[in-house]
């Protein structure tokens, strides 16, 4: 495995992988691993020759108060797990690699889809987003890329954005890891205290409840939302950020639960943000 934090000596790297033939895997990430990143690292080796996974908290994806600062990193710990894994490539780059003095381009996707959900409570956030990954895409020229069903609304941005811009590359959904008790796996985890740990749950358990009234024939959004929310409430340290039912692909509310659709939720336990979510064809 080859660590790189200079972007020019990576992308001379793979350029010489490229020629041998390879396909190139990428799993852009903000490190701190848990088993979600690590599935997305075997799904990239099961499918490609040669995995590159990047790991940079990036500043621009931060709003102003949110943890960038804070944000949980354990670089010596992550690159062990990349080695023992079989990873080939690790990116490391530091703030000032990817945005040095002057640096003023960025890439939006614009309209509902990056308004609605985190967009909606998070403004930038996406901005941020799809700018790095643009950089990312650039540098590292994937075949196919590897990003986790758990942030939906990332994955629908961005592979939206590669049909957009006509990206030479795949995007490659991949599901949800999770805890035994059902807590989508998260680095902001480690932010909760034992009584919120055990809160977090009213998460994963809301999205069982939608899945059962569906399962009994409901399809009124608005009914089964009210039944969602009402069962996250029940954690004292819970503050809803949003609870909503939407098409999969262009995140638009819906009245009726019929198609491809996603139910979304966006939850502050304490003081740490989580979210996750259940995909469904009715
Ligand atoms: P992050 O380091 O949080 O930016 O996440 C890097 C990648 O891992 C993103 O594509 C996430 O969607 C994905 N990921 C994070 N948590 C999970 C999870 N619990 N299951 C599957 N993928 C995940």
């Amino acid at each position: 495995m080859q660590v790189f934090n200079e972007i020019n000596a990576l992308k001379h790297a793979l350029s010489i992988e490229r020629k041998d033939g390879k396909k190139i895997g990428f799993v852009p990430t903000m490190g701190f691993f848990h088993d979600g990143h690590m599935s997305l690292m075997k799904e990239a080796i099961n499918e490609t020759d040669c995995v590159v996974v990047s790991i940079f908290v990036n500043p621009t994806q931060f709003g102003p108060g949110e943890d960038f600062e804070s944000y949980p990193r354990n670089m010596e710990r992550d690159l062990k797990l990349c080695e023992e894994l079989g990873v080939h490539y690790v990116f490391t780059p530091e703030v000032s690699e990817m945005y040095p003095a002057g640096y003023s381009t960025f890439v939006e996707c614009e309209g509902g889809i990056t308004h609605t959900l985190c967009g909606a409570s998070r403004p930038g956030h996406f901005k941020g987003v799809t700018s790095v990954v643009n950089k990312l895409f650039n540098i590292v020229e994937p075949d196919l890329a590897f990003f986790g069903q758990k942030d939906a609304q990332q994955v629908a941005v961005l592979d939206k954005m590669v049909r957009d811009l006509n990206m030479n590359l795949k995007i490659i959904p991949c599901p949800i890891m999770r805890e035994n008790d059902g807590l989508a796996m998260s680095s902001r985890n480690v932010y909760l205290n034992a009584i919120e740990r055990k809160e977090a749950l009213v998460l994963s358990e809301s999205l069982k409840i939608a899945s059962s009234l569906i399962q009994d024939g409901e399809r009124n959004s608005n009914k089964i939302i009210e039944q969602m929310k009402a069962h996250i409430m029940t954690a004292s340290s819970a503050v809803i950020d949003y609870v909503q039912i939407v098409e999969n692909d262009n995140l638009s509310d819906i009245d009726t639960v019929v198609g491809d659709v996603l139910f979304a939720v966006a939850v502050r336990i304490g003081k740490t943000r989580l979210i996750d979510n259940m995909r469904m064809t009715i």
